[in-house]
C-alpha cells in the first residue's frame, strides 16, 4: 500500500485558516475542520478510545485521556466555533450538563437573572439543584430591561438567556442585555438552541457564552443527545474546560461524530424549517378555530423588530391555543395528529406536536406556568421539513 504523498499537517493548516474566511453555510461543512491526519478522512474517524499512548511520561500527541479530550469531540467543539463565531466550543453529555457547568462557575451567595419563560429542565436545575448550594435565581420578563436592571444587585454574577423562549417564542433583546451585562460587570449566557446560529449568533451581539441543546437542530435527526457551550474568552474557556474536565459529563465520539454530522447540513435544514414554519404559522392565523399562534415572524408579534434585526429569518417553532383553550381540546388535538409525531423536544427534520403543560414544562408549578402565559389549552409544534402540504393537511384534519 502506498501512503499519500502529501504533508496533511500543511495542507490542513491551509484549510483551517481559509475557513477563518468562509460566510456562515461554508463554515457549517468546513469550520474547524481538516483531513485526518492519518489517512486524510474526510470525516474524522470516531475514535472510539479511553487513553493514548505516550513515548516518555507526558511525552504525547496531544491526548492522554478521553475525558480530558478526544479528537471525534475536538473536530466538533472545532466546528461549533467556528459556527457560533466563538474561539473554543465546549461539549458535554447533554443540553442540562452544558448549564450545569455555567452553574458551576458561581459561588454561594451569587445571584443570577433569568428569563421568566424558560425551558423546564433549566428551572428545575436552577430552583432544585443549584439553589440549595445558596445561589439564587430571579426569574424576570426579560423584554423589560428595567425589570433586568431592578434585580441586579453587588451578588449577581450572571444573566441566563433564552430566545426564542420557550414555549412562547418571547424574544429578547440580545445586544441589551449584553450592554446591562457589560454596565454591571456580569456574564451573559445565551441558550441558543431554539434559534441555531443559522439564524442569530449571540457572541456576536455581545454575549460571553453560547449554550444548546445540540440534541435539537444541530444534531437534527432525534438521533443523539448532547450539550454545547462556545466562548470566546480564553479565560472564560480555560475556566469551563477545567469544570468539563472535572465533572467529566462528556459526551462519547460517536456522540459526538453525530452532531458533527448533523451540522454539515445545519443550513439546509434551517431553510427548510423556516420555510414551512411560516406556511403552517400563516395557516394557523387563519384558521377560525385557533385564538392565537406564537411566532415572532409574524408582525404584529410584540418583539418582531427585535427578532427582526437579530434573527436572520424565523424558524420552525411555533406554539397556538385553540380558541376552546382547555385541556381536554388540546389533548384530542395532538392525540389526532398523523405527520406530526406527539413528543417532546424538537429541531429533528420530522415534525414533533408538544404539550408543554404536560411534557416540557411540567416541572414548573402551575401557578408559575400559568403566570408566564403557559396554559393547559397550548399547543408547542416544531415544525420538521416535510412537504409542506402534508403537515397543513395533518392540521387541518386534526382541528377539524
Ligand atoms: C432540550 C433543551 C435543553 C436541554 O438539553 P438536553 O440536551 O435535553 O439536556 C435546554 N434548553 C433548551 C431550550 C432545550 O430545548
Amino acid at each position: 500500500m502506498r501512503r499519500l504523498n502529501v504533508n496533511l499537517n500543511t495542507f490542513a493548516q491551509i484549510i483551517v485558516m481559509a475557513n477563518k474566511k468562509l460566510k456562515f453555510n461554508s463554515r457549517t461543512i468546513h469550520g474547524g475542520q481538516q483531513p485526518d491526519k492519518a489517512y486524510g478522512a474526510i470525516m474524522p474517524p470516531v475514535y472510539l478510545t479511553s487513553t493514548y499512548a505516550q513515548t516518555k511520561p507526558g511525552e504525547h500527541l496531544g491526548f492522554e485521556y478521553s475525558r480530558s479530550h478526544n479528537p471525534t469531540r475536538s473536530a466538533l467543539e472545532a466546528s461549533l466555533a467556528s459556527i457560533e463565531s466563538g474561539k473554543h466550543g465546549l461539549t458535554f453529555a447533554s443540553g442540562m450538563a452544558a448549564i450545569d457547568a455555567v452553574i458551576k462557575l458561581l459561588h454561594p451567595g451569587d445571584e443570577v437573572i433569568s428569563t421568566n419563560d424558560l425551558y423546564g429542565g433549566t428551572y428545575r436545575i436552577f430552583t432544585k439543584v443549584f439553589a440549595s448550594y445558596g445561589i439564587k435565581f430571579h426569574f424576570v420578563p426579560m423584554g423589560d430591561i428595567a425589570a433586568v436592571e431592578k434585580h441586579i444587585n453587588t451578588n449577581t454574577k450572571l444573566l441566563w438567556v433564552e430566545t426564542p423562549t420557550n414555549p412562547l417564542m418571547q424574544v429578547i433583546d440580545i445586544k441589551a442585555m449584553a450592554s446591562i451585562a457589560k454596565a454591571n460587570n456580569l456574564l451573559l449566557a445565551v441558550d441558543n438552541t431554539f434559534a441555531s446560529p443559522y439564524l442569530q449568533r449571540p457572541l456576536e451581539l455581545g454575549a460571553d457564552m453560547v449554550m444548546h441543546s445540540a440534541t435539537k437542530y444541530l444534531g437534527g435527526h432525534s438521533d443523539v443527545v448532547l450539550g454545547a457551550l462556545v466562548l470566546k474568552d480564553d479565560d472564560l474557556a480555560d475556566r469551563l474546560a477545567f469544570i468539563q474536565n472535572a465533572s467529566g459529563a462528556v459526551p462519547g465520539p460517536l456522540d459526538a461524530f453525530l452532531v458533527l454530522r448533523g451540522i454539515k447540513t445545519l443550513h439546509v435544514r434551517m431553510q427548510r424549517h423556516c420555510e414551512n414554519g411560516r406556511i403552517v404559522a400563516e395557516f394557523l392565523a387563519q384558521h377560525p378555530d385557533v385564538e392565537s399562534v406564537y411566532w415572532p415572524g409574524f408582525e404584529t408579534h410584540p418583539n418582531h423588530d427585535v427578532a427582526k434585526a437579530q434573527m436572520d429569518d424565523f424558524g420552525g417553532m411555533i406554539s397556538f391555543i385553540h380558541k376552546d383553550n382547555s385541556l381536554k381540546k388540546a389533548t384530542q388535538i395532538v392525540s389526532s395528529l398523523n405527520v406530526f409525531t406527539l413528543a417532546e423536544s424538537l429541531g429533528g427534520v420530522e415534525s414533533l406536536a408538544g404539550h408543554p403543560a404536560s411534557m416540557t414544562h411540567a416541572s414548573i408549578p402551575k401557578e408559575e406556568r400559568e403566570k408566564t402565559g403557559v396554559t393547559d389549552g397550548l399547543i408547542r409544534l416544531s415544525v420538521g421539513i416535510e412537504d409542506s402540504e402534508d403537515l397543513v393537511a395533518d392540521l387541518t384534519q386534526a382541528l377539524g
